[in-house]
């Protein structure tokens, strides 16, 4: 879970980042930073927070230059402090290098230790860092080749911009895992995680940087290369479902689609699935509006709104006692007492992941006074943590990954719980069915996780 932006080739080149990134805020809260190339030295600026707290205009002023990338962070690997902030920035040979990465990779613990060894010194707990130096210890032997050494060596999910001399680079894991689209403006050529960053900036979406490619974008143009094409080496697509269920904004294309007629395509299969009456359907906003409108429009019961959203509200750092909690709870989101008052009704989202908010979301919906609760859920049970880059704690911590529906629907005390099925999930992404990452249902991983060398991992 992190936001990318990439430009080349156009003025003012960190403050286009700046609204690239603002677009992709969901994608991270915890840090952002730009890293721009002037035509002689890179400059970075990154801190803790959001987009809007960690920059201003007289930053931006200081960051000059036709060439930038920019990162938002949610921290899925390493802690969440300044040092693992990215853009990354290192010097090596009289060179700057930046990174900025989205995904999170299974085996970079172990290359991490290699090289240690070797002597290498790692300034950061992140993976992305273990990327720099494999590019550090091959560019002798050429940029391409140096990254192809990267692609052979790590495994899990990587969607990668580098800022390199006046190189804007991007290159993507073999598996697909994270999205990333190529896109162009006044000439110029930007790169995001999704879509919607080239919408307010005005860029035209190109394609997506393709899985397993290496895009290099100079002054020459942009070239591509494949150094896996060809080999007999076959790698499953693997795209992620949850970026479709839950985590992309809706008006983004990801993976070649946009992402809110699939939202309510799930909606919809919930219907075919869990046909229930009752006298209207409501989403737990934002993310289950849009599977609501699609079970709306499928049943024909109406759509109502009976939760409001706070939108006002950051992060919430005080948690001393559960008075305290239940209150950031109501902060989020109130119910509307008049529209739920003797009510039965279809409440929709997306996803359970521990059971804990859910649960207090349910009990205040009860507490507004509806007659009869049915919970309905756009994915199927979330059993198993992902590794390639959503945060999902381990199983233990899963409520579906210790207990049965019917357990669960017990605990969150309503009428009826539902999951949508893994093949009225897969019918929802129509052409991309073979093409998905479902782990996180079936513990199928599409690429072998090290256990034994990540503390966290073994926990599972
Ligand atoms: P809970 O009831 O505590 O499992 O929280 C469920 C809510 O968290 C749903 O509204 C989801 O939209 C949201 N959610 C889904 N995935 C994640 C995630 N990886 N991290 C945080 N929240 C998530």
């Amino acid at each position: 879970m992190c936001g990318l932006f990439g430009i080349f080739g156009v003025k003012e080149a960190a403050n286009y980042t700046y609204f690239g990134l603002y677009s992709l805020q969901h994608r991270g809260q915890e840090s952002a930073g730009i890293a721009v190339y002037d035509g002689k030295k890179i400059r970075e600026w990154k801190n803790l927070g959001l987009v809007s707290e960690v920059f201003n205009e007289e930053i931006l002023k200081e960051l000059p230059g036709e060439v930038a990338i920019g990162h938002v962070r949610y921290s899925t690997t390493g802690s969440s402090i300044l040092q693992n902030a990215q853009p990354f920035c290192v010097n090596f040979a009289k060179k700057t290098i930046a990174i900025a990465h989205n995904g999170n990779l299974v085996n970079a613990y172990q290359i991490r230790c290699e090289l240690e060894e070797d002597g290498h010194i790692f300034q950061t707990t992140m993976d992305s860092e273990v990327i720099v130096h494999l590019i550090a210890k091959n560019l002798k032997k050429g940029l391409v080749e140096a990254i192809t050494e990267v692609m052979k060596r790590v495994r899990g999910a990587y969607s990668i911009l580098l800022l390199y001399e006046d190189n804007l680079i991007a290159f993507r894991d073999p598996w697909g895992f994270r999205p990333l689209a190529l896109g162009m403006l006044n000439g110029g050529y930007v790169i995001a995680s999704e879509t919607c960053a080239f919408d307010l900036i005005g860029a035209q979406y190109l394609r997506d940087v393709k899985p397993g490619e290496i895009l290099i974008i100079s002054k020459d143009g942009p070239k591509s290369y494949y150094p896996f094409k060809g080999k007999k080496t076959k790698f499953q697509r693997s795209y992620c479902i949850f970026e479709f269920i839950y985590f992309a904004r809706p008006d983004s294309y990801i993976f070649s689609k946009n992402v809110y007629p699939i939202r309510k395509n799930l909606g919809k299969n919930l219907y075919k699935e869990c046909p229930l009456e009752a006298d209207f359907v409501m989403p737990f906003p934002d993310s289950g509006n849009y599977a609501a409108i699609g079970y709306s429009q499928a049943s024909g019961l109406p759509l109502e709104f009976a939760m409001i959203r706070n939108h006002y509200v950051g992060r919430t750092f005080i948690q001393p006692s559960q008075k305290i909690r239940d209150i950031s709870v109501k902060m989020k989101l109130n119910p509307v007492k008049e529209i739920l008052r003797d009510k039965e009704v279809v409440i929709i989202d997306d996803s359970l992941v521990r059971g804990t908010t859910s649960k207090n979301r349910l009990k205040s919906i009860k507490e507004a006074g509806a007659k009869r609760i049915h919970f309905l859920l756009s994915c199927p049970p979330i059993k198993y943590p992902c590794f390639f880059g959503i945060d999902f704690p381990s199983s233990a911590e899963l409520i579906a990954g210790r207990h049965s529906v019917e357990e669960i629907r017990k605990y969150l005390d309503i009428d009826t719980l539902y999951y949508l099925s893994i093949e009225g999930l897969l019918d929802a992404v129509g052409d991309l069915r073979d093409k998905v990452c479902l782990a996180c249902f079936t513990g199928e991983y599409p690429v072998e996780v090290d256990f034994s060398f990540r503390k966290d991992i073994a926990e599972v």
